[in-house]
């Protein structure tokens, strides 16, 4: 592999000036570890494993070199398919991943898709007839339209598995086999895990051929770029404390991890009857309630103070994972349990 250890830029990794552009726009001075490796092992073509977490900068690691093998190549998604196909284990990722291909697509004339279940069969329909560059797909609701014949992955040129590891754990990895199965042998490959227990390396032999692997982190550690802290204290003093450290100045937006779904309902109680605005999102609740809590958390013109996205567990390595804030002395920051 090229040694990249003293790449510092973007432009040294080879990436073309539409996407430099979309990145000083963004703001990104550098490439994170992840991106320093990957970038140029997917623009040539090759196919990569990542053994990376959310929050290392992993999905421009890979949005960005495919956006360029796109244009590179330009020409037009086939009627009811997709160029490039990224599957991702929940809507709420999926739609994050989506959102980063669409900032960095934007002077390239990309179009950049979601399919994801709980929502309406037609506008997906509609947006697949056309055939899509890159489509960002929960397996269960893709599996759906496969069978509807109103998706086609076979002319797929690139694949993306993203989180391999929860995608375990959620139980797809049955529909990722029967996807793959579908796909043409020459294509290539993407996949990423923050974990690699044995049935994921398994899978990983089964869909990379001959892949470059890429670490930023060894398995199961901590993203360096998240300060942490442990508050030891009573049980009873729990939701009293988190209270008073969510109405401390400067704290802004706020995800809270709990066990179980209705602690994350009791809690987002607790807080609003302390008059602190919370929101709390989990697998009992609608899509329409889901992303009306994310709307909320995610609005730029937020008071300070407010609003506190409540997921469990499992919703919540959908849709906070990634998020950094900076914990401050005594404040507790917790994540999920790995996969
Ligand atoms: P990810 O691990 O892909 O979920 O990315 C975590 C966060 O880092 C996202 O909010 C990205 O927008 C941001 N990010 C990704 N790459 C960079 C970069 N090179 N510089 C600054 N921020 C970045």
């Amino acid at each position: 592999m090229k040694d990249t250890t003293h790449v510092t830029q973007f432009s040294d990794l080879g990436l073309a000036k539409p996407l430099l552009k979309a990145l000083a726009e963004k703001g990104y001075k550098e490439p994170t570890p992840i991106q320093a490796q990957a970038i140029p092992v997917v623009l040539q073509g090759k196919d990569l494993l990542g053994i990376a977490q959310t929050g290392t900068g992993k999905t421009a690691a890979f949005a960005l070199p495919i956006l360029q093998r796109l244009a590179e190549d330009r020409k037009p998604a086939p009627r009811r398919g997709f160029r490039c196909l990224v599957l991702s284990p929940t809507r709420e990722l999926a739609t994050q991943i989506a959102e980063n291909f669409k900032a960095y697509a934007v002077h390239m004339g990309l179009s950049v898709h979601t399919i994801y279940g709980g929502v309406k069969y037609g506008p997906q329909m509609k947006a697949l007839a056309g055939g899509i560059d890159v489509l960002v797909a929960t397996p269960g609701r893709l599996m759906d339209h496969m069978a509807e014949k109103s998706a086609i992955v076979s002319g797929t040129e690139i694949f993306v598995l993203d989180e391999a590891d929860q995608m375990l754990d959620l139980g797809f990895v049955v529909p990722i086999r029967k996807i793959a199965a579908q796909l043409t042998k020459n294509r290539q490959n993407l996949f990423f895990s923050a974990t690699m227990p044995s049935e994921i390396g398994k899978l990983a032999g089964e869909l990379l051929n001959n892949p470059v692997q890429v670490s930023v982190a060894p398995q199961a550690t901590t993203v360096e770029r998240i300060d942490q802290r442990v508050l030891f204290i009573e049980a009873q003093r729990k939701r009293p404390l988190l209270a008073e450290i969510l109405a401390e100045p400067g704290v802004e937006r706020t995800i809270v991890f709990t066990r179980t779904k209705r602690g994350a309902d009791r809690v987002a109680k607790y807080l609003n009857a302390a008059g602190i605005e919370a929101a709390s999102i989990h697998g009992d609740k609608t899509q329409g309630q889901r992303e009306r809590a994310l709307a909320e958390g995610h609005s730029e013109g937020h008071p300070p103070d407010d609003p506190v996205l409540r997921p469990s567990q499992r919703q919540a390595a959908g849709c906070g994972r990634g998020r950094r804030r900076q914990a401050g002395p005594g404040r507790e920051v917790r994540r999920p349990a790995q996969g």
